[in-house]
């Protein structure tokens, strides 16, 4: 049996981890080494119990150590743990899921492609959509819009999906199909949609393939749109006949309310592609849906092999999983839970903007939320990068058993929350009351 000092060694030596300061990790170690998870509590090695506020990556919606899903997973592996859907070959779990994201998929989203995880899933959507348009005797339409602060993964194309500057210039890998557009983060639906009707005019509308969006910006500091933005794009979408690709990898399978996020504001993409929750994270999978028009112009215009497919396209042992997680959403009302839990939620940020003087924008939708921390929320006027405000108040927050995230792209300080969508009132009202705490210690640090 390994010790903590041990593990920690072991990682420093061989573990280069995702997403991470490396630095740090030499000279301090790993953060926490996690052993056990339950509900929304996670437990390290040394048995200290921590709220997961952030489901660990947006991901465990059904929350910890859900036993169904190690059954679902079992049952599956004992009986046929892997078989191929190259070349035609299918079997019962896949196309029972796809059945299932069908069913749940708004309007007419009714075909899956599966992959392993966002980033495949996005990459796939961009290939597909182009594929569309050469079939359709569109091939000059290669191009794909985006918006400043989107997170859509890391894989060579969706790297360059990616709002984020940090992501894109890290590889070297420049694919120049994407350009960027404005996100209508304190600016108006207007000024957002003027950008990308500029944009498409820039470009010459008949090179644009698709738009694509969060439909809540996540990586990005969980950035809600105005009500009326969506709507919008998807009627200047029309307009040029671009297609609407939704990244609802985060907001997908109940994050923010409702099924799936663009549901909001009653807006049916072209594509969505998911990941994350449609298996809580027990297992890897993704997808993208199409709608019946694409679908139909893949079947009856394809001719030969659509040359894309990971190994682990439609994998049955995540199939399997993904199916139980699902059924335990649904079974659970764990949509409906979240919108309930929103409103304690945003209650509490309200609260702790009213008693602390360096709380700016908190905001909520389901179980996502931002809390904005800046010098003056008066003018938004934000702290020095140097002051480090919310990567302080984050690790205020590990000290005292909560785990979140923090964004500080643009010179930005947000907070983000996203907890299992299991959590209830009193667990909501916990993570607030720490919260508190942490950004109180925090103010009276930085404001000496
Ligand atoms: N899209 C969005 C909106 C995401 O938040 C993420 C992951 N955080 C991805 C895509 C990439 O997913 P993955 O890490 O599974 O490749």
């Amino acid at each position: 049996m390994n010790n903590k000092n041990n593990l920690i060694d072991l990682d420093k030596k061989h573990f280069i981890h995702p997403t991470s300061p490396i630095k740090q990790q030499q000279e301090q170690g790993a953060k926490s080494v996690i052993a056990e998870g339950e509900g929304i509590y996670l437990k390290d090695v040394d048995g200290k119990t921590f709220i997961d506020a952030i489901s660990s990556l947006w991901n465990v919606n059904v929350g910890h150590g859900r036993k169904e899903l190690a059954y679902a997973a079992q049952e599956q592996m004992s009986k046929l743990a892997f078989s191929s859907a190259f070349s035609t070959f299918s079997h019962e779990p896949a196309i029972l899921l796809a059945e299932k994201i069908a069913e749940i998929a708004p309007d007419d989203l009714n075909a899956v492609f599966f992959t392993s995880g966002g980033s495949e899933s996005n990459d796939s959507a961009f290939k597909l959509a182009h594929h569309y348009w050469k079939l359709k005797g569109e091939p000059k339409r290669h191009k794909f819009i985006a918006r400043k602060k989107a997170y859509h993964g890391v894989a060579a194309a969706s790297t360059n999906a990616t709002g984020i500057s940090e992501f894109r210039e890290m590889g070297g890998l420049h694919v120049s199909n994407f350009v960027h557009v404005e996100t209508p983060y304190e600016i108006s639906t207007s000024e957002a949609v003027a950008s990308i009707r500029d944009m498409i005019e820039r470009e010459g509308p008949e090179t644009i393939a698709a738009f694509l969006a969060e439909p809540v910006q996540g990586a990005g500091g969980v950035i809600i749109p105005p009500r009326d933005y969506f709507q919008e794009v998807r009627k200047l979408c029309d307009e040029y006949g671009i297609l609407f690709i939704a990244d609802e990898v985060i907001t997908g399978f109940g994050r923010t309310g409702k099924m799936f996020g663009l549901e909001h504001w009653q807006v049916t993409p072209d594509m969505m592609t998911f990941a994350k929750g449609v298996t809580s994270g027990y297992i890897p999978l993704g997808g993208v849906v199409v709608s019946d028009s694409i679908h139909q112009v893949l079947k009856e215009r394809s001719t030969g092999t659509l040359f894309h497919g990971f190994t682990y396209s439609g994998h049955p042992t995540a199939a399997a999983v993904a199916l139980k997680n699902i059924e335990i959403i649904e079974n659970e009302q764990l949509v409906q839970n979240s919108q309930a839990m929103c409103k304690v939620l945003l209650k509490g940020f309200q609260k702790i903007k009213e008693d602390i003087d360096i709380v700016g924008d908190v905001r909520t939708l389901g179980l996502l939320g931002a809390v904005e921390i800046v010098k003056n929320p008066e003018t938004n006027e934000r702290f020095s990068s140097e002051v480090n405000a919310a990567p302080k108040v984050i690790d205020a927050l590990h000290e005292r058993g909560v785990i979140c995230r923090s964004v500080t792209f643009g010179g930005t300080d947000i907070i983000c929350f996203a907890p299992p969508l299991t959590i209830n009132e009193a667990q909501v009202n916990d993570i607030v009351e720490r919260l508190h705490d942490a950004i109180t210690e925090v103010r009276e640090a930085i404001l000496v």
